[in-house]
């Protein structure tokens, strides 16, 4: 029966960095994918001439080699920058309107207030009064929580205290009054899955930061180049990797993982799994109930999935300058409202008045695409549920249906569009749910609501021995904070056995 130090089930972004960082120390460590390329959510697929952009939109947390920020000194930890080309954005985003609004923001703290100022005139005041809130907020947030500052109280980060939790649209509220201004300031609630009026101010103001200050990237290549040069540098640290291989189970005796029941009904023991699966998936399907404490079952009751997504995928036989695309990152707006209506549109299935982002990988990497062709992406979010009620014999039509919405919408944003398509694929919340394999299609882990927030977040540790967890389901979603997931759920692993344990 083969032996391995750890088992690191699922190669997203989570699961890759642990299985490279556990192996970069020295342990045998063997990473098993369900599917057939790594990448989770990280990935691309082809069509026609085209590759496809799963899910990257903006990389967050890199910064610059003079600025860098902690994603790119993980990255560089693990020995994989040297391996990638990054693709700084120009822009932050760009919002457009049907009815012929246009505003772009560069990632600029005062250029970007300005750009605001310019546009909404009479919210000047306000809009300086919201830009200073957010910097001072910020500057408190990371000293008292990014440097875990021991003597963190009301009295010294008092912005931090008061505002953090407070939801982003009651924030806005108190701002301004323009509708379309509160909208286009908070766009970024579609990142996180959760409109503004249940977002905590916190996760709006720190996102908006950390892309100012340490700007929007993209990867040349793609997120799957990403994916492809992590797994490279686990083999080449000798790991061992294998895909179209499930865990069926994760083995546990005595309250402690001995381990994993593979999908080909292979057993190999070890003494550490990392997950990377979903929390619900690994408690309710990989191990046996009788293993599941109360606490964990409790626990996972009390939290709520997260939204799904859909999404269009379109090559287009032209230059993104023909369509009239000029920024990279684009949310094409109807209903500039950040009331809870927002939440009614997640839950029906027909496209209509939606906030969605359109990216456009060309602008920012020319060579994204073959020439003369350029491509986009186009997300708005949705749950599963009203998904999971269609007749498999209008699953199609209904579709196709939403994906017309969606095209409408760029047509009146980008006329004459439809004619330059090359090719096509449409993204419901039920392909999600079968290519991510998390329940209901979820795409940010659990709903990253206050009492969930980063501030209170349950540990990578189970309370099963030797079993921890990697990705967007123990913390916040997104590439940045899973792709450093994976490194803590793994440094734990190395701090346990004590000195690591380096080949020779
Ligand atoms: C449409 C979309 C747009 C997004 N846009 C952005 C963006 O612009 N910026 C950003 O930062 N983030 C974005 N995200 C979020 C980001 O992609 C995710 O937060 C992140 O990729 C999740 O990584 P993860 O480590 O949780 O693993 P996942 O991507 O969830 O991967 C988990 C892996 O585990 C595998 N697995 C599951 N069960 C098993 C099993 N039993 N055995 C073996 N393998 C198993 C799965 O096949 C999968 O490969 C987006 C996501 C989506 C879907």
């Amino acid at each position: 029966m083969a032996n391995y130090d750890a088992i690191v089930i699922g190669a997203g972004n989570g699961g890759l960095t642990a299985a490279a960082t556990l192996a970069k120390e020295g342990l045998d460590v063997l990473l098993l994918e369900r599917h057939n390329i790594p990448g989770g959510a990280a990935t691309s697929f082809c069509r026609g001439r085209f590759e496809f952009e799963v899910a990257l939109h903006q990389l967050s947390g890199l910064g610059t080699p003079d600025k860098p920020g902690l994603l790119r000194t993980a990255l560089d930890r693990l020995g994989v920058l040297d391996d990638l080309e990054f693709v700084e954005i120009s822009d932050l985003y760009h919002i457009a309107t049907p009815d012929g609004f246009r505003l772009t923001i560069r990632p600029d703290r005062i250029e970007a207030a300005a750009a605001f100022q310019e546009k909404f005139p009479h919210e000047k005041d306000a809009i300086q009064g919201y830009f200073d809130l957010l910097e001072n907020f910020a500057n408190d947030f990371i000293g008292a929580f990014i440097f875990r500052d021991p003597e963190a109280s009301r009295e010294k980060y008092p912005r931090l205290y008061e505002n953090a939790f407070k939801p982003s649209s009651e924030i806005l509220d108190s701002f301004f009054s323009d509708p379309l201004l509160k909208a286009a300031l908070s766009v970024y609630w579609g990142y996180l899955g959760v409109p503004p009026t249940r977002l905590a101010f916190a996760y709006l103001a720190m996102i908006f930061f950390q892309y100012v200050e340490f700007k929007p990237f993209h990867v040349k290549g793609g997120s799957q180049a990403l994916s492809n040069a992590i797994l490279n540098k686990f083999l080449s640290y000798g790991g061992t990797a294998r895909f179209n291989c499930g865990a069926n189970k994760i083995l546990v005796e005595d309250g402690a993982v001995t381990g994993v029941l593979t999908a080909t009904d292979e057993k190999i023991n070890c003494a550490h799994v990392i997950s990377n699966a979903s929390q619900v998936s690994t408690y309710t399907e990989l191990i046996d109930p009788q293993h599941v404490p109360d606490s964990v079952t409790i626990e996972m009751k009390g939290r709520r999935l997260s939204t799904s997504a859909f999404s269009m995928f379109v090559g287009f036989d032209c230059s993104p300058d023909e369509l009239g695309i000029t920024v990279s990152t684009n949310f094409l707006m109807a209903a500039p409202d950040i009331s809870d209506a927002i939440l009614e549109r997640m839950r029906r299935i027909d496209i209509e008045d939606e906030l969605m982002v359109m990216s456009c990988y060309d602008i920012a990497d020319p060579d994204f695409s073959p020439p003369g062709t350029c491509q986009v992406n186009i997300v708005t979010l949705k749950y599963a549920d009203p998904w999971l009620q269609i007749p498999p014999a209008k699953y199609h039509e209904t579709k196709y249906r939403c994906a017309e919405g969606m095209l409408k919408r760029m047509e009146e944003i980008f006329p004459g569009a439809r004619s330059h398509i090359e090719e096509i694929e449409v993204a419901t919340p039920l392909t999600h749910m079968r290519y991510l394999g998390t329940p209901g299609g979820a795409i940010y882990g659990y709903e990253q609501l206050p009492k969930d927030s980063l501030f209170f977040q349950p540990g990578r540790y189970a309370p099963i021995n030797g079993l921890l967890f990697a990705g967007g389901w123990i913390g916040d979603c997104g590439f940045e904070p899973t792709l450093r997931s994976g490194i803590s759920a793994a440094k734990s692993i190395i701090k346990r056995l004590g000195q690591g344990r380096k080949k020779s």
